[in-house]
């Protein structure tokens, strides 16, 4: 039987969502489909009701509504709960379900393209905003020795490390702190919007006090070389894009949809198409 999917957020027209997930159904030989649907906030609670009486089978949200969606679910799953933030919705026979993949999406990137084992590393974020909550919960139960936050406002860096339950040693930082404590960390990274499309020479922190063998991450996929990502380039690091990210948070979607994991490489490359000529 084919199945709606669908995506709510507020602007939409640009997500990689739809195509990444459409492609997906057609590698599986699936007649479903996915549709982004422009929902603005005001509507949100209409939005989430009329997906479940259509019968919508599972649906991804993006910013604004990952954090005001959930008190429109059933039920939301323990690391959703613990990062404050739904971006995966399953409908289990007309109860809705919310996960959020965005942390667990990058740390599966991370190991697969830059850093296997996580087990005793120390790690700076950069960045305390939704993504940086979900990166750190889900770092937070990988073994790593520590984990710091570096941000422009200090406070929400202490909220995320108050609010994890894990055991894992974490200070926050200022970003002129951080910018002189680089060589203590293995991992760097930066989870703010600095340095995105079309802003793109702007850089969250300067890296003059990078120290060598380290791995720099920035979850920007647009442009998929940042400056930050230049310029640790430059220093010698090992650099990591956020377009990994991206891929594995829709894979892992997909699968609490279907039960499969999709291609990743696969993935990766109707992306990459996607962005083509955007990218810098
Ligand atoms: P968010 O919740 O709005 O957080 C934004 C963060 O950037 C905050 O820490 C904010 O600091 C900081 N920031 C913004 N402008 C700044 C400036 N001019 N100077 C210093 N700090 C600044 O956003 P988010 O949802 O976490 O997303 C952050 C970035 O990650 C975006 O570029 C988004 O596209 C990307 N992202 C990528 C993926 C992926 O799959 N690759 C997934 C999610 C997000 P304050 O707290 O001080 O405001």
């Amino acid at each position: 039987m084919q199945k709606l999917y669908g995506l709510i957020g507020y602007p939409v027209e640009h997500s990689m969502s739809p195509i990444m997930h459409n492609a997906c159904f057609r590698e599986f030989g699936m007649m479903h489909v996915y549709h982004a649907f422009n929902v603005h906030p005001d509507h949100l609670e209409k939005a989430i009701v009329g997906m479940k009486a259509l019968g919508v089978a599972g649906f991804n949200v993006t910013i604004p509504h990952k954090i005001n969606c959930m008190k429109y679910l059933d039920k939301i799953d323990e690391l959703a709960m613990k990062i404050g933030a739904v971006n995966t919705v399953v409908n289990e026979n007309g109860k809705l379900i919310g996960y959020n993949t965005d942390g667990l999406g990058f740390v599966k990137a991370l190991k697969d393209e830059a850093c296997e084992t996580l087990t005793n590393k120390k790690i700076l974020i950069i960045g305390a905003g939704g993504a940086a909550r979900g990166i750190y919960m889900t770092l937070a139960d990988s073994g790593v020795e520590r984990i710091d936050i570096a941000n422009r406002t200090i406070h929400r860096a202490d909220e995320i490390i108050s609010d994890c339950s894990d055991s894992v040693q974490s200070t926050s930082l200022s970003l002129q702190q951080a910018e002189c404590a680089l060589k203590n960390y293995d991992i760097i990274i930066n989870t703010t919007s600095i340095g995105m499309y079309p802003h793109i020479n702007e850089m969250p922190i300067s890296l003059d006090h990078l120290g060598e063998k380290k791995i720099v991450c920035d979850i920007i996929y647009n442009p998929l070389e940042t400056k930050f990502l230049k310029e640790a380039k430059k220093r010698g690091a090992l650099i990591q894009n956020g377009l990994g990210m991206f891929v594995y948070q829709g894979a892992l979607a997909f699968e609490k949809w279907q039960g499969k994991f999709p291609n990743i490489d696969d993935m990766k490359q109707i992306v990459l198409d996607k962005l083509g000529g955007k990218t810098c």
